[in-house]
This record gives structure tokens, sequence and C-alpha cells, in this order.
């Protein structure tokens, strides 16, 4: 690779593991700078220090060290000291800077205790953002590209746009800015304004303001060089009234920078030849006695009956609306009505948890729900379970269905966003192409998720049609690489956009 052709990437993200994480976006930021500088990119990964990460296993972090670097900012007029830890991401030349500021960070959870966000979020990732930019000038990163995910980095793009504009370090920065959920936009009310360090005349409705609210992801919206979500058909539902959350215009207006690009899932770790997870290993090859002992592993740790001809659901989630769980609940007493086991792994909505631990207290031998976050018992439920359950109301992109494909798990689920884009239907056609690789059903009620459930069911009593279809997932390639090749042409069409934007000012 020719130096021009290298880039100096700065990732902002507010979860990365294996330091910190709630969801899908820790395993994306992670597995991306990773496929990234295996292209031969430069990569610098940038996370707030959480507790979280003092409390993880010693022996799963690398080492980390002061960077000595000490900066303030002035937040609303009172002065907000931070610092910088530093280290790198394991098997891996990526730097990863952790900004600290105990006030912010050195918290129970990473954004919310109880079901209630903390009241000052604005200004811990108004902070957040706001110490990438100061960080990226003190340690002379000089980035040609900020890519910032989701609403606690979208002020950034503001941020580059305006006050950082052609300041040493930045003549050159492009950013773009990544859509992992609209549902979650950063909204808050408009005396937060001044935390941003943005002029007030961006308060308006093309840049900052939804609704007389400020709207961080929104901000990032407006500002970013590209904008990009997490699959192809996510990008288009976004557009639209339905799937848009109220940023559909503003995303129609910018689709020309918009691109959806399907995730990857980091190979290494979720790979059943080689997962330390497991009680045994399997290959696409040989994939018995491995996935068999892995169910009866399973089983046992569930607390469910160690029967090998049941089919056995898993289920691994946030337990939001957003996942289909009152789906569940409706069809649940149909669904039990036939042999079948399903295993819940899980936190969220409290009327979810309860819901699911009185299922489990009614149906001992049928439903086993663990209330937790467990990253091991993921694994083993990827791997244990025949069928895995996504009856999501909408999901950007989704990981647990792609793990599923790689561990032999046929994945049921609705057909939207990045699980239309990664799932292909049983159906006679898909079966005779050797392409079919789980269930999908079209509308969200719980007549088609139990229809669909039964579908499974049935398909499961022809093991030689069902181990088929499970060739075909485990044989799919969901490795970053072709993901990684998409964000770098991302990246180089943000260099040009700026350039572009640059020269139209200048006229
Ligand atoms: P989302 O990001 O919307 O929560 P994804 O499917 O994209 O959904 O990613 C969820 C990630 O979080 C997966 O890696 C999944 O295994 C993990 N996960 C979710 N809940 C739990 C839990 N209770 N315990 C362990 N891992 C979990």
């Amino acid at each position: 690779m020719l130096t021009s052709d290298r880039l100096r990437i700065v990732l902002a993200a507010s979860e990365a593991v294996p330091f910190s994480k709630t969801g899908g976006l820790a395993d994306v930021s992670t597995a991306l700078a990773k496929s990234l500088d295996q292209q031969g990119h430069s990569v610098t990964v940038i996370v707030p220090d959480y507790r979280q990460l003092r409390l993880a296993k010693q022996e799963q972090l690398p080492a980390i060290a002061d960077a000595g670097l000490r900066f303030s900012i002035s937040m609303n007029g009172r002065y907000v000291t931070g610092g910088v830890n530093w280290t790198m991401l394991p098997d891996s030349g990526v730097k990863v800077l952790l900004i600290s500021q105990p006030d912010y960070f050195d918290r129970p959870q990473l954004y919310m205790e109880d079901g209630e966000g903390y009241q000052d979020n604005c200004e811990r990732f108004c902070f957040f953002s706001r110490a990438v930019m100061e960080v990226c000038q003190q340690m002379v990163l000089r980035p040609d590209i900020i890519h910032c995910n989701d609403w606690q980095t979208g002020l950034i793009p503001g941020l580059l746009h305006s006050q950082f504009a052609g300041r040493p370090g930045f003549e050159n920065a492009a950013s773009v800015m990544t859509l992992h959920n609209m549902a979650f936009q950063g909204r808050f009310w408009y005396h937060d304004m001044p935390l941003t360090g943005m002029d007030a005349r961006y308060f308006n409705m093309h840049h900052m303001e939804s609704w007389s609210d400020l709207n961080l992801l929104k901000t990032g919206i407006s500002f970013a060089d590209q904008i990009t979500t997490v699959s192809p058909t996510y990008a288009q539902e976004i557009c639209t009234t339905d799937g848009g959350e109220g940023l559909d215009s503003l995303l129609s207006f910018r689709k020309r920078d918009l691109v959806g690009i399907l995730n990857g899932i980091d190979t290494s770790i979720w790979n059943p030849e080689s997962d330390p997870h497991l009680s045994a290993s399997y290959t696409v090859q040989e994939i018995n006695p491995g996935k068999a002992k892995c169910k009866s592993a399973l089983q046992q740790r569930m607390g469910l009956p160690q029967r090998d001809r049941v089919p056995l659901f898993g289920m691994v989630s946030r337990m939001s609306d957003q996942k289909g769980f009152d789906l569940i609940a409706e069809c649940a007493s149909r669904l039990l009505f036939d042999d079948i086991q399903i295993a819940f792994l899980g936190t969220g909505d409290a009327r979810y948890e309860d819901y699911l631990r009185h299922l489990a207290y009614e149906n001992p031998s049928k439903v086993a729900a663990y209330i937790g976050f467990d990253d091991g018992l993921a694994h083993q439920i990827e791997a244990g379970a025949d069928a895995f359950l996504m009856p999501s109301r909408f999901e950007p992109c989704g990981l647990n269905q792609m793990y599923s494909l790689r561990y032999g798990t046929l994945p049921v689920v609705r057909r939207v966003g990045g699980l239309a884009d990664s799932v292909v239907n049983v159906e006679p056609e898909t079966l005779r192409s050797g392409v079919a690789t789980g269930f999908v059903f079209d509308d969200y009620s719980s007549s088609q998720l139990a229809e669909t459930v039964e579908r499974a069911v049935e398909l499961y009593r022809q093991p030689g049609v069902w181990d088929q279809v499970m060739k075909n997932g485990m044989s799919a390639d969901w490795s970053w690489q072709s993901s990684a090749r998409h964000y770098v042409d991302t990246y180089r069409r943000a260099l040009e956009r700026r350039h572009e934007r640059a020269a139209e000012n200048r006229q």
C-alpha cells in the first residue's frame, strides 16, 4: 500500500469490547477497527474510560497506561478536566485512547440505571465528543477521517465543521457518521445547547434542532461528510416515515451521502472451532458430536431436561419493545403446545424480565430464562440451540443472527433491516438451489411468528434437510473484510465531499 493510500482513521464510539459493552456497537467498533488495521490503515479508537473497564477481569484486558495528557473543557462556563489513558486492542496494531473523567464515567452503568437514563447524559457525551477533538489536536493525530457512531458522538461532525475547521491537524479531516439505531437520538432540552460548545445559530431545524429539542444524532447527520448505516435495507427503511423516527426527511435529503453497509462479525471471537466458552468444538465439516455436546451442556446449565431430539430455540437480547418480546408473550402458549424448549438470556424492561421469569417458572421442562448479562452464556446459547429467535419490530443490522448462522443454529427472523439482508428463507426454491439458511416472516404479528416457529419444528423432524440448511449458513462468509473495504470506499468519498464543500465555500 502506498503511504498516500494509508488513511489515518479515528473511530470515536461510546463502547468497544473488551473495555465496555451494552450491545452490538461494542462488537462493531472493535471488529471494524481491527479489519481496517489489517488492511494497512492507521486506526485509533477513542472511548470513555468507564468503571466497567476497571471491573473487567484484568487477564482479559491489555495493559493500560496513563498517556500523560490533561485537558480542560468549558462546559457551560464551568471548566471540566479530563485525562487520557491508552492501550492497544489485543492482537492488533490498533491504539485505544480512553477518555477519563471520573464524575462522568466512573458510574455503575454506561447510560442508565433502573431503566432511567442518567440526567446529565447530554453533558457527559458532549464532554466526550469535545474531548475527542481536543485529544486529536493535542496528541497530533492529524486524522483523515473521524468516524463517529451514534448520538453519543453525533456532536463531532458539527465541531469539525465549525470551531475546529481549519485548525492545525484538521485541515484535511472529513467526518463519517454511522447510525446504529435510529431509536436512540440523544434528544435533550434546548437549555443544554451551551454544553455543545457550538454557536447558538446552529440551533435551527437544518442543523441541531428537532421539534424544539437539541438532537445530537441529527447534528451528526446534518454535518457529516458521509452517513452510513448498518445494512442496505435499514438505509432504505430510515428514509421512510415508519423507519426514520422523525428524521426521515433529513435522511432523504442527504440520500446521496447515505450508504448501508452490513456489519461483519469478529470471526476470531465467534468461531465454533475455537470458542473457549464451549464444552466441545465443531466445524462445518464435522458438526457432530461437537454441537450435540454443546446442546446437552446448555440444557444442563439452564436446568432444562437433557434431551437430544427436542428442538431447542435460543434467544439472547436486550429485553425491549424493539426485539419482539410482546409477540412471544402473545403466542407463548401456542408455541409451548409443541414439544420444544426455549432458552432466554437478556436484561432490559422489567415487564419482560418478570414475564420470562414467570414463563420459565410455569414451564420448567420447556422454558429457561437467565436474566442478566453473561457473555459466556451468549456463546453457549448460540452453539447449543438448534434455532435462534429474532422476531424484531425493527433491526438495523443485528449480530446474533450472523453468530447463529456461523454456529449452525437456524435463525427465525422477521424480514426487516439487517435480518432481511442476512437470512434466506427456507422454501422449495431456496432449498433446491442450496441458499436457504433460516426462517423468515413478514408481518409483525404473533400468528406469523407462531407459524414460522412451527415451520422450523416441522423441518427439524427432517434431519437430512435441516443439516443441509445448517451447512449453508455455516459456509457463508460473515467476516469484516468485505464490510471494511466498503467503509474505506466511504471514507474516500467523505474526503472528496469535504474537498468539494471546501471549494464551494471558497467561491
Ligand atoms: P443490539 O445492538 O440492538 O442490542 P445486536 O444483535 O446487534 O443487538 O447485538 C447484541 C449483542 O449483545 C450481541 O453480541 C449479543 O450476544 C449481546 N447481548 C445482548 N444481550 C446480552 C446478554 N444479556 N448477555 C450477553 N450478551 C448479550
